[in-house]
């Protein structure tokens, strides 16, 4: 019978997404929205310390292994900012369009040399909320902060980051494209690969 695992976010794209690539380890991924889990405090500096907070808070609460996820924006000149705090930049948490506006501000008289960036996607799977070896996969895409928009496709801010071996921002990408060499889809395929040699 396949094991239940909790994942740390309601999410519902990224639950989808997870839970094909772990049925293959006969692991049935199950939404923290279905137990009452309180919110972790997600008071870590790095995307892999709230990554784990959130992961141990989950595990702890429901009792079953669990993984959860961390992810933004690290704008090279602004020295990894946004950071951590991608979703809630301009002051209100997911407010896309103010986030991009702000992002743009801050590299205003910029040089396209200096606007390099990465988005960062940390995921964390750990058994327990003790785990002494949780495990971790960090996946990473760089890219360029663009001076204006372009494209309507995907979320935050996708539309500002440009992909040169795509010749395309993130934005402009389809979704299958995207989850392929993002920085999601990369840290999702490093986890498996590591979940599957640890069986
Ligand atoms: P979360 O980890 O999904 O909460 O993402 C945190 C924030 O990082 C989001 O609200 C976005 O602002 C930004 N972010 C993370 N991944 C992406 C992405 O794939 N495209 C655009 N923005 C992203």
């Amino acid at each position: 019978m396949a094991e239940r695992w909790v994942l740390a976010s309601s999410n519902a794209g990224k639950l989808d997404e997870l839970a094909a690539l772990l049925a293959e380890l006969d692991i049935k991924v199950v939404s923290q929205a279905e137990f009452d889990v309180s919110d972790a405090v997600e008071d870590g500096v790095a995307f892999v310390d709230n990554a784990l907070i959130k992961a141990r808070h989950a595990a702890a609460a429901t009792g079953l292994p669990a993984i959860a996820d961390d992810s933004g924006l690290a704008v090279d000149y602004l020295g990894g900012a946004p950071g951590i705090l991608s979703a809630r930049f301009a002051g209100t948490h997911g407010d896309d369009e103010a986030n991009n506006t702000k992002l743009l501000d801050a590299l205003k008289g910029v040089s396209e040399p200096g606007r390099g960036a990465a988005f960062h996607c940390c995921l964390a799977a750990t058994r327990a909320a003790d785990d002494p070896v949780p495990v971790i996969a960090h996946g990473v895409w760089r890219g360029r902060i663009l001076t204006a928009p372009r494209g309507d496709g995907g979320f935050g801010y996708d539309p500002l980051f440009w992909v040169a071996e795509e010749n395309a921002s993130a934005a402009e990408l389809s979704a299958y494209r995207k989850n392929a060499i993002s920085h999601r889809g990369r840290a999702m395929a490093t986890l498996i690969d590591q979940l599957r040699e640890r069986r």
